[in-house]
This record gives C-alpha cells, sequence and structure tokens, in this order.
C-alpha cells in the first residue's frame, strides 16, 4: 500500500494554507471549485481525514464523501441547469490520478456538450459565479 503523503495541494488546502472556492463542508467533508474545470460547475470533493485514494478509503470516508456528493450533485445539476451529472475519481498515475488526496469530480453535463480536455486554468471569476450558483442552490434546497 502507497503511503499517505500529507504534502499534497489538496491537504494544503484542508490546512489552509493555500486558498479554494469552497462550495460547501461539514465535519467530515469538503467540496471547492476545480481550478482547471473540464466542465462549468466542475467541483470536488474531498474527506478532510488523510486518505489517498479509493484503494485505502475507509467505509466512513466513503459514506461521508457520497452522502456530500449526493448533496452537491443536485445542487449543481439546479444551479447549471444541467441535463445530468458525471461523477468522476481517479486512483494512482496509472488510473489518471494526479493529487494523492481522494477526490471525487462532480461535472455538471449539457445534452450534446463534451467533457473539455484537461489541464486548462479557468478564468476564476467564472469559476466563482459558479460556486456562488451552487452555493445558492444549497441554501435553497
Ligand atoms: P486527478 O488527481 O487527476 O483526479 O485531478 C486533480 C484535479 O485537481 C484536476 O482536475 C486539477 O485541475 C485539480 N486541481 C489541482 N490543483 C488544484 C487547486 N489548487 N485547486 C482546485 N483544484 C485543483
Amino acid at each position: 500500500m502507497t503511503t499517505y503523503d500529507d504534502q499534497n495541494i489538496f491537504a494544503k488546502i484542508l490546512r489552509g494554507e493555500i486558498p479554494c472556492i469552497k462550495v460547501y463542508e461539514d465535519d467530515e467533508t469538503l467540496c471547492f471549485m476545480d481550478i482547471m474545470p473540464r466542465t462549468d460547475g466542475h467541483c470536488l470533493v474531498i474527506p478532510k481525514t488523510a486518505c489517498r485514494n479509493i484503494l485505502d478509503a475507509t467505509p466512513a470516508q466513503l459514506a461521508a464523501c457520497m452522502t456530500t456528493v449526493n448533496k452537491i450533485a443536485n445542487a449543481a445539476k439546479t444551479a447549471l441547469d444541467a441535463d445530468g451529472i458525471t461523477l468522476q475519481q481517479f486512483s494512482e498515475a496509472a488510473g489518471g490520478q494526479e493529487v494523492f488526496h481522494l477526490h471525487f469530480h462532480i461535472h455538471p453535463r449539457h445534452e450534446g456538450l463534451p467533457i473539455r480536455p484537461p489541464g486548462t486554468k479557468g478564468d476564476m471569476d467564472v469559476i466563482a459565479a459558479h460556486a456562488a450558483r451552487i452555493t445558492a442552490a444549497l441554501d435553497q434546497a
């Protein structure tokens, strides 16, 4: 089993060492916007406790993350007026993982619109506006 490295960027976000555009948090999970969004409203749900990926996740971590994923998916679908949601999770480099703290990608999807290629930094004002729409939808739920 590969060990958890607490210097990963999401661990730094959890410790407040680097900023994020927060969408939601509870005692066990945090949701924030992806800064290289592959869809409008692309956000990430992570556990607050150490976990590398799906391979070492505990049932409690998964339950907490899925509860938050369900909440955010509904809010994001409403907020972005989406037709559906794609949920992604990558584990280990061979599986496409780049940040080694468990995370679930939530993508609001629109009929006929593909997920964009990875690696392009988004406009932070646009990302923040999408976050505000999702948090407003959460407040109304
Ligand atoms: P992956 O590990 O392949 O599931 O992808 C990691 C994701 O984290 C990518 O979609 C990146 O755009 C995203 N990401 C990397 N750094 C940050 C950051 N500082 N804040 C928000 N998202 C990030």
